[in-house]
């Protein structure tokens, strides 16, 4: 399965239907049902007083923001200093990824899609929340929400605008739309102001929205 499958511009919106007939048949099922036993689970341990909703919370926020999109960070900021594996990443990202140690379910079939002056890449499951699980952890709540999922896909200048990120009229933004089978992981600009960054100090510029699109590395905040 080539690029251009999978690839949408501004305008123009096509879904692979057959992928997704698939998904949503047997995962998307699935996940339903896990979905309530934990929501079930949780309510249980909470009032018994085994499990403190809000440390629960402060869990999951980890995973989604912190431990997750680590490892997409730490590709990302590998494809910035090293000109080889970038070629490798934008060839065949699963192998590449792999190659760090980042494999496993959600992530088997991976492509990057490099951002440039002239054009960004932004990534939505326009169906349900197909995400790279290996490189950025837990989807957002955003990214699984109907609203996101339709309106990127019309509007993504718009929608990129509510993140705050404002693009140049001259850029021209591409949208991805996962599949089962696809997963994708932009591969951000390297910022100006990051010349002699070393590779971990480069990754955490990384955010997990910006291997998704919808923002811009930036230097890392205080602990
Ligand atoms: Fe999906």
């Amino acid at each position: 399965m080539g690029h251009g499958d999978h690839r949408h511009g501004d305008d123009e919106h096509e879904h692979p239907h057959g992928h997704h007939a698939h998904e949503q048949e047997h995962e998307h099922g699935e996940l339903g049902l896990m979905d309530l036993r934990v929501r079930a689970l949780e309510t249980v341990l909470a009032e018994k007083g085994y499990i403190d909703p809000a440390a629960l919370d402060a869990l999951i926020e980890t995973y989604e923001k912190r431990i997750g999109p680590r490892n997409g960070a730490r590709v990302v900021a590998r494809a910035w200093i090293d000109g080889s594996f970038r070629r490798w990443l934008l060839e065949d990202a699963t192998a590449a990824i792999a190659s760090l140690g980042y494999s496993g379910r959600q992530g088997e079939h991976m492509v990057a899609v490099p951002n440039t002056a002239r054009e960004h890449n932004v990534v939505v499951c326009t169906l349900c929340s197909c995400y790279p699980w290996p490189v950025l952890g837990l989807p957002p709540t955003w990214y699984k929400s109907a609203p996101y999922r339709a309106r990127v896909v019309r509007e993504p200048r718009a929608v990129l605008a509510e993140f705050g990120l404002e693009l140049p009229a001259g850029t021209a933004i591409r949208v991805w739309d996962s599949t089962a089978e696809v997963r994708y992981l932009v591969l951000p600009e390297r910022p100006p102001g990051t010349e002699g960054l070393d590779e971990e100090a480069l990754a955490a510029w990384v955010t997990r929205d910006s291997m998704i699109g919808t923002g811009l590395p930036r230097p890392p905040q205080g602990p």
